[in-house]
C-alpha cells in the first residue's frame, strides 16, 4: 500500500485531511482492479482524527453473533395494489431503487421516536434480504448464492416529505432516509428461511391488521430484483434490500405500537415514541 512520504513528513492531522488513495495513472492505481480494492487499500490505513463510527448491525436469530449492514437498498412499488394506492401504475415501471443509510437500521423492540418535520408516518411492511457474497451483474439463477439470510423490517416513511419531494422531482431521501427509520427484526440463514418466494407478509397497528398479502404478489421476484440492482451497484457482503411493501400502507401516532412478520420468520415489535425534540 502506497503512502507518500511527504504525508508521514507533514504530521498527523495532515495525514489524515489527505488520506489516501494512489495516484490515478500510477501502477498501484492500475492494480486496484476495482472500486472496492481501493476502499480496501484506504481502510489498511489505520488512523483517524475522530473515533470511527460504530459498525450498524442487525440480530440473527438464535445468536449472540450479529450481521454488519453496510448499506441498505429498498426496491420502490414493488406489489401491485401498493403502486396503485401510491397513484402509479404497476404495470408500466421497471423495479426502482431508492437507499436508506446504514445507521437507520434498529433492532425490533426499540422504541422509534415520532420523527421531525413530518406530520404523517407511516409503516410499510418488507421482507428484507441480506448479501453475504458480493457481485456485479449476478444472473437471476445465482441470486440466492449472495443472500446470507433474510428477515422482516419496516421501511418507516414520512409520507407527507415524501409526496412533497415526488411532485417537485426531488430526492425521496427526506421522506425515507431519517433516523432510525429502518427497524429490522432478526436475520435467519437462508437454510431456515422456508421461502423468499411465497408466505404471508402482514402488518399490525395495536393489533389490528392494516397489511396482510403474500410474497408471491411481488411484480419483481427477490432473484429478479436483485439481479436488476447488481447491474448498478456492485453488492456487497453487509447490504440489506428492503424488497417492497404491499397494500394497506397508512399512519401511525405516538404510543402506536406495530407488529409485523412473514410466516416462518421472526415477528417484529416497534413502538413509536414521543416527537424527537
Ligand atoms: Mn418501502
Amino acid at each position: 500500500m502506497p503512502v507518500p512520504s511527504a504525508v508521514f513528513r507533514s504530521g498527523v492531522q495532515h495525514i489524515l485531511t489527505r488520506w489516501v488513495l494512489p495516484n490515478p495513472g500510477s501502477r498501484e492505481f492500475e492494480k486496484a482492479a476495482s472500486f472496492h480494492d481501493l476502499q480496501d487499500m484506504q481502510s489498511g490505513c489505520m488512523a483517524y482524527v475522530i473515533p470511527p463510527p460504530p459498525q450498524p448491525s442487525v440480530a440473527v436469530q438464535g445468536s449472540d453473533a450479529r450481521f454488519p449492514v453496510r448499506r441498505v437498498f429498498c426496491v420502490g412499488r414493488n406489489y401491485a395494489a401498493h403502486a396503485r394506492e401510491m397513484g402509479r401504475d404497476p404495470d408500466r415501471e421497471p423495479p426502482f431503487f431508492f437507499t436508506k443509510p446504514a445507521d437507520a437500521v434498529v433492532d425490533s423492540g426499540v422504541t422509534v421516536p415520532y420523527p421531525p418535520e413530518t406530520g404523517n408516518l407511516q409503516y410499510e411492511i418488507e421482507l428484507v434480504v441480506a448479501i453475504g457474497t458480493g457481485g456485479a451483474n449476478i444472473p437471476p439463477a445465482n441470486v440466492y448464492d449472495h443472500i446470507w439470510g433474510a428477515s422482516v423490517g419496516i421501511d418507516l416513511t414520512r409520507r407527507d416529505l415524501q409526496m412533497a419531494a415526488r411532485e417537485l422531482g426531488r430526492p425521496w431521501d427526506w421522506g425515507k432516509a431519517f433516523d432510525m427509520s429502518a427497524p429490522v427484526a432478526p436475520l435467519v440463514p437462508l437454510q431456515d428461511v422456508p421461502s423468499l418466494e411465497k408466505g404471508r407478509i402482514w402488518l399490525a397497528v395495536n393489533g389490528e391488521m392494516k397489511q396482510e398479502a403474500d410474497l408471491a404478489d411481488m411484480i419483481w421476484p427477490v432473484r429478479d430484483h436483485i439481479s436488476i440492482l447488481s447491474r448498478s451497484m456492485a453488492l456487497c457482503p453487509g447490504d440489506l434490500v428492503m424488497t417492497g411493501t404491499p397494500a394497506g400502507v397508512g399512519s401511525v401516532v405516538a404510543g402506536d405500537i406495530l407488529t409485523g412478520a412473514v410466516d416462518g420468520l421472526p415477528e417484529i415489535t416497534t413502538p413509536i415514541g414521543t416527537r424527537a425534540s
